[in-house]
């Protein structure tokens, strides 16, 4: 019995040690698979993390670089160029919508600016011009500016970024402004454009949505909260926050509880010997189904992220630490051919090739940091087809140790195929196939000190057949000329077109003058030849420009401009025609310069008079009107007549600013004249082409306060030679201001007696040259008689001009024209002497002055 007892008691003992020996077994073994359970939900965290920003990065970088896409398509634009890199054409960007309302209300871009050195050219803010400068909205001016010019000297194409606008978040891409086929060092200091996003609630929702994740939003950097991943927005003060899952932790939470409940039941059993263990197996039996919960959320994860990879247009691969391939996207099969598991466990060097360097180096570069590097690189799909790519790649750190290589692959073979046909297309002109204007520079360029002959076209009778037969007709008249030039030239020789009908072509090794002397005739010939369009048989000629190298050398640009100095002073010479490039021509073209902006200052600085020029009723003694004519008190040279400087503001602005300066000091002198007659003011074509004459004239009749019916504007024939409809529609706004018209030089243009009547003039005036020949030509007699009977029969005011003798006199009174003006009654006078003139009044002879 005792020894029953004592063995029962030592059995209990056993037992009792047993059972203390198995439960803390058990506590340790609990004890450990909690300690690998945290690790394990910590790792699950850990790896949640790192997807959800690659994704969020990803999903950023597509951003960005949609955007700089579009931003370029508007950036390298040859139109865009032209209208924006100068001087901004608001009327072309704004009105006309090329840069305008349409980037807000389509595209979504609050801000659009064109930025330059000395400030902002541009400013749209939700869709409407501001004046504002680009500063008023954002601190980063200075910043955006660079990054936008070392995108273009890195050979790309724009820059992206983030800043602050108007108080709140924004990404912005920046671009200079050029053509197409300028080389990228050209430009680096032109004018940038910048498009602004706000990064909005829906903005931010659409790109959470590509990347498969929730909660984006973008905060002031420090308040982010510990389940939500961040990225900083570079050093815009804002960081970029979404909602991160935490299987890791959802694990824990529904596991540690049951597990606690069982740890308790445990001990209890422990106690009570084993009779409850059923209870905590089954406790374990739930803490089971918790764990398969949190697997199924992970392979949700998973199977997220599997599907961004495969909705991507690139491909998706993954290394471990020695780079050999552990992972590549379904998207790999489709656009290679190959199959995953050919490449598997390859080294990653074996699929990519690259000219620049080994894949594998650049690898390794990147074990040891955060950034994403890119490199392009070729490969060989299923075909042996060698393929061009551009491969992303960034490191995959755990525990701080670099465990492999994680990143995308983008096939680019068709963008730099499209490359090169852009290529191509930036050398050539489109309508005739001939090399352009960047072709002529290269090729010039590549011909170095080599001995060549440069000589510039220009057609001779192209924009009236533009004009009156068409664009097709244009178009087929220019194809046939470039025929035609490769007809005469070798094939050593360049033949470009540089737009319109200015052509170039380049002799190489061209021999003395008389050789060249035989080219350009061959080449007059064949270009008077009629040309065939339709029914139409038209007929261009030619002059043409030749500097020989070997005579005067230069850059490229040197030489077209030396070449175009030639043409210029061929044109002169009456067409058809050549002309060398001299010296003297050069200096001839220099002092037109010097004179141009001594002009510029001149009219800044006050040199401009008027003079005034009376015009009297056929009796010769009533004043109607006095016509104002400029001047210039030039320093040097004295007062000029308008002769010697409004052919040369015509061709610039100057010509409108000049042509303001008139009317304001005109209409100004008139209200102090002692009788209320007509001021007359010349209005050159240039003004009507350069600039809305309505709006200026508008300006300074209510400026100076003059009556309308004072004013009368003398504009000649040739204003209606480019717009017939434009001038119609100009001179039918200006009668309608109340102002007089009058048809200067008339019978000496180009349109014919039917425009009179369409137009809405109330006078004309028969040009000098018929009225100085009164006496001496009959037939100019009849000419004069005839315009005024017209002038009568349309109810319109006929006066001669250039009056000179008693004789032109007493014709025109014979033959009841209605008013004169001449030297014979007065010479121009200054303002005073008109005065004077008026306040005499008939007691004074008008021929004394
Ligand atoms: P226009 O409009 O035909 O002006 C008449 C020109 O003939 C004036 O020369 C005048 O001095 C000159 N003239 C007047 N009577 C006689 C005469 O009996 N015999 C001769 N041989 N000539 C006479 P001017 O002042 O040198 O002006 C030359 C041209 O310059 C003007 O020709 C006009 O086309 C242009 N012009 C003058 N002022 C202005 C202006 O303010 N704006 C613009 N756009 N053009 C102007
Ligand atoms: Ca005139
Ligand atoms: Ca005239």
């Amino acid at each position: 019995m005792d020894a029953t007892f004592g063995s029962n008691s030592s059995r209990s003992q056993v037992v009792r040690q047993l059972t203390l020996v198995f439960s803390s077994l058990l506590l340790l073994i609990l004890l450990l698979g909690l300690v690998s359970l945290y690790r394990i939900a910590e790792s699950l965290d850990a790896r949640e993390r790192t997807q959800s920003r690659f994704h969020a990065e990803s999903a950023l970088a597509q951003l960005q670089k949609s955007e700089r896409n579009y931003l370029v398509s508007y950036a390298v634009w040859q139109a865009a160029y032209e209208h924006l890199a100068g001087r901004v054409d608001r009327h072309w960007a704004y009105d006309e919508d090329n840069l305008g309302e349409t980037l807000y209300s389509t595209d979504g871009y609050e801000g659009v600016f064109v930025l330059g050195d000395d400030g902002t050219h541009y400013a749209m803010l939700e869709g409407r011009l501001s004046e504002q400068g680009f500063e008023r909205y954002s601190g980063s001016r200075t910043q955006v500016l660079q990054r936008a010019r070392q995108a273009t000297l890195q050979e790309e194409q724009a820059a992206s970024g983030y800043l602050v606008f108007n108080g709140q978040p924004a990404l912005y891409t920046a671009a200079v402004i050029r053509p197409p086929s300028a080389r990228p060092s050209l430009p680096s200091a032109g004018a940038v454009l910048v498009f602004v996003r706000l990064l909005s609630p829906k903005v931010l929702g659409q790109l959470g949505r590509s990347a498969g994740l929730s909660g984006f939003a973008v905060v002031a950097a420090p308040q982010v909260q510990a389940d939500q991943g961040r990225l900083p927005l570079e050093d815009s003060g804002y960081a970029l926050t979404w909602h991160i899952e935490q299987p890791g932790a959802d694990l824990l939470e529904t596991v540690l509880l049951p597990l606690a409940l069982a740890l308790l039941i445990i001990a209890l059993v422990m106690a009570l010997c084993a009779r409850y263990a059923m209870r905590a197996s089954a406790g374990m039996d739930r803490s089971h189904h918790a764990l398969a919960a949190s697997k199924a959320a992970l392979q949700a994860s998973e199977a997220r992220f599997k599907a961004v990879a495969e909705a991507a247009s690139d491909w998706i691969w993954e290394t471990d630490a020695q780079q050999n391939l552990t992972y590549l996207s379904a998207r790999f099969t489709e656009l290679t051919g190959h199959p995953v598991e050919r490449w598997l466990q390859r080294p990653i060097s074996d699929l990519f090739d690259c000219d620049t360097g080994q894949v594998e180096t650049w690898l390794h570069g990147l074990a040891g940091s955060e950034s994403t590097g890119s490199l392009r690189c070729q490969y060989r799909d299923h075909h042996e087809q060698r393929r061009e790519c551009r491969i992303a790649a960034k490191a995959i750190i755990e525990h701080k140790a670099c465990q492999g290589f994680r990143g995308t692959c983008t096939d680019i073979t068709d963008e730099v195929a499209a490359h090169a046909q852009v290529q191509h297309l930036s050398l050539h002109d489109a309508l005739t196939g001939l090399p352009n204007r960047n072709k002529l520079f290269r090729f010039l360029e590549d011909a170095g000190v080599g001995e060549l002959a440069l000589l510039m076209l220009d057609l001779d009778n192209f924009k009236p057949i533009n004009d009156s037969l068409g664009h097709p007709a244009g178009d087929a008249v220019l194809i046939e000329v470039a025929r035609r030039l490769g007809q005469v030239t070798r094939d050593t020789d360049l033949v470009a077109r540089l737009g319109g009908d200015e052509f170039v072509i380049v002799l190489a090794r061209p021999g003395k003058h008389d050789e060249v002397d035989r080219f350009c005739a061959r080449v007059v010939e064949a270009l008077k030849r009629p040309i065939t369009f339709e029914q139409h048989k038209v007929q261009v000629g030619v002059s043409l420009g030749v500097v020989l190298s070997a005579e005067y050398a230069g850059s490229p640009s040197d030489l077209i401009r030396y070449a175009d100095v030639a043409l210029y002073s061929a044109k002169q010479a009456g067409k058809h025609t050549w002309r060398y490039f001299s010296a003297q021509l050069n200096s001839a073209l220099l002092e037109k310069r010097e004179l141009e902006r001594e002009l510029r200052e001149g009219i800044a600085r006050g040199e401009l008079r008027l003079h005034f020029q009376p015009r009297y009723k056929v009796d010769g003694v009533t004043v109607a009107s006095a016509e104002a004519l400029v001047r210039w008190q030039h320093p040097r040279l004295g007062l000029l007549r308008p002769d010697r400087f409004i052919a040369l503001a015509e061709e610039s602005d100057l010509i409108v600013q000049l042509g303001n300066w008139v009317l304001q000091e005109a209409c100004t002198l008139a209200r102090g004249w002692p009788l209320a007659i007509l001021v007359s003011v010349n209005m050159s074509p240039a003004q009507f082409s350069r600039s809305d004459v309505v709006r200026d004239v508008a300006e300074a009749l209510r400026h100076t306060g003059l009556p309308a019916h004072r004013l009368e504007l003398e504009i000649t024939e040739n204003v209606m030679l480019n717009d017939v409809e434009g001038a119609l529609h100009t001179m039918n706004a200006l009668k309608e201001l109340g102002v007089r018209l009058n048809m200067d030089d008339f019978g000496t243009g180009y349109s014919s007696l039917g425009y009179l009547r369409t137009y809405p003039f109330d006078s004309i005036k028969i040009d000098k040259r018929f009225v100085q020949s009164l006496g001496t030509s009959s037939s100019d007699r009849s000419v004069v008689q005839a315009i005024i009977n017209l002038g009568n029969a349309m109810g319109m005011t006929v006066t001669a001009e250039g009056v000179e003798t008693a004789e032109q006199l007493a014709l025109l009174c014979d033959d009841q024209c209605h008013e004169v003006q001449g030297y014979l009654l007065s010479r121009p006078v200054e303002n005073r002497a008109l005065m004077q003139l008026m306040a005499a009044g008939e007691g004074v002879d008008p021929g004394v002055s």
